[in-house]
């Protein structure tokens, strides 16, 4: 039967046997015991499922993978130690020296700085796109060797909503991979999958886990990208010799985290830790429930800012007048979440002053948890960049970053409303 989302968030992923602990047990084990050598041989074939080594598969892991692919609408999930390693292991699954990513340029600075300048030491090149170019202009960035389109639904701190179809229609004419960054947005406000895309990545450290506890990252691969024949793929096609000879292509379900499980987590050991899957896990159970109440406070506090008069403007895709708002009541029509981004009249020194007067909410670089929290890049990440730099990266020096969090909207706006009477 097919649950809906909120149904997911409790129940998806785990169901005991008779007897059995009701949520995963942690299991605190690197190691699985095996009587006889065919079990744990058959295991090493993929002939059978099961664990032999937490680096590769952990049930307390699985656990979570299985409801985070559940609430995706995906065939399989895996579990990786943050979302950067998420993201890593991704472009690892697909590309070699040689190949290329074509990227939107409005995504967390983290993610383009491995893009921009970690990959390109490995000889895989980024081509970054501006996401409100035509589709023509995108698509001459694509070539034979372009192994991944990649977007974030909603954009970190930009908050830009990606136009799925747009980029889909690319991805589908080039038989390319499309993976989309599903963070801000997570599988309840938005369902990649339905809109196009073949991978779904998060940083589950963000609305998934929900309460600044757990670092973590998740793929979930959507299952239906045919690699089969496609010479693009040529890694998908041939025997793997470092796994006898499989040819990831040719599994019934789940090439890509087949392929991706079995090379790179095995060579690369970025695996989700079996009590940050727990605490991922047991944050995911209200993810419904707080995606409404971030998307509902945050819509009020997007009203509250843009009429304020000590406000230059303020970007929320809940805002009529917003770039992004007909691409949200579209792709995101429940709710455009708790991440908004705003500009205070007057220079950096005034955006200063406003975070130091603020009480309730506290200045953090982490996002997307139950506690409002906000950040001024001109004066801390982005504090090595000149103004004009700074307007350059699209993050302008009077922009606070603001989390929103799921306190009562009226103690929110009144702290607000405090610190910028001290501006
Ligand atoms: N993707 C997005 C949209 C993010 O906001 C972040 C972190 O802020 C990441 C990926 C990276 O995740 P992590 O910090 O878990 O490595």
């Amino acid at each position: 039967m097919a649950y809906k989302t909120d149904t997911i968030c409790v129940q998806g992923g785990y169901r005991p046997k008779s007897g059995e602990e009701r949520i995963p047990p942690i299991s605190q084990s690197t190691t699985y015991f095996y009587e006889k050598t065919q079990d744990m041989a058959d295991l090493f074939d993929l002939k059978a499922d099961g664990y032999f080594y937490t680096r590769l598969a952990n049930p307390t892991v699985a656990a979570f993978e299985g409801k985070v692919a559940a609430l995706e609408g995906g065939v399989a999930g895996i579990g990786c130690s943050s979302g950067m390693a998420a993201t890593t292991l991704t472009a690892f699954t697909v590309c070699g020296a040689g190949d290329n990513i074509v990227s939107s340029s409005a995504i967390y600075g983290g993610t383009f700085n491995l893009f921009a300048v970690t990959l390109p030491k490995l000889g895989i090149e980024t081509r970054f796109f501006d996401p409100d170019a035509p589709a023509e202009e995108i698509e001459k960035l694509v070539d034979g060797r372009t192994k991944l389109i990649f977007g974030e639904t909603v954009a970190n701190p930009s908050i830009k909503v990606l136009d799925f179809e747009k980029l889909s229609g690319i991805a589908k004419k080039h038989g390319v991979l499309f993976a989309v960054d599903n963070t801000l947005a997570t599988p309840v406000l938005c369902r990649p999958f339905e809109w196009g895309a073949d991978l779904v990545i998060h940083s589950t450290s963000k609305y998934m886990d929900g309460h600044a506890a757990a670092l973590g990252g998740m793929i979930v691969d959507g299952g239906k990208f045919p690699f089969k024949g496609n010479p693009r793929y040529p890694s998908f096609n041939e025997p793997d010799e470092s796994y006898h000879g499989l040819v990831y292509a040719d599994l019934p379900a789940a090439a890509f985290a087949t392929k991706c499980r079995a090379q790179m987590m095995r060579d690369m050991g970025a695996m989700m830790s079996p009590q940050n899957a727990f605490l991922s896990w047991l944050g995911a159970d209200t993810l419904a429930l707080r995606m409404e109440r971030h998307s509902s406070n945050a819509q009020k506090v997007a009203a509250y800012l843009a009429a304020h008069p000590k406000i230059d403007w303020v970007w929320h895709a809940s805002l009529p007048g917003n770039k992004y708002h007909a691409l949200a009541e579209k792709y995101m029509p429940k709710g455009q979440g708790g991440m908004l981004s705003f500009g205070i009249k007057g220079d950096v020194k005034q955006a200063a002053r406003f975070m130091e007067a603020l009480q309730l909410i506290t200045q953090e670089t982490h996002v997307a948890d139950v506690r409002s929290c906000v950040l001024h890049p001109a004066s801390t990440t982005h504090r090595q960049l000149t103004k004009a730099e700074l307007e350059e990266a699209g993050v302008p020096e009077n922009l606070v970053r603001l989390s929103v969090g799921i306190e009562a909207p009226e103690d929110i706006i009144a702290d607000l409303e405090q610190a910028l009477a001290k501006v």
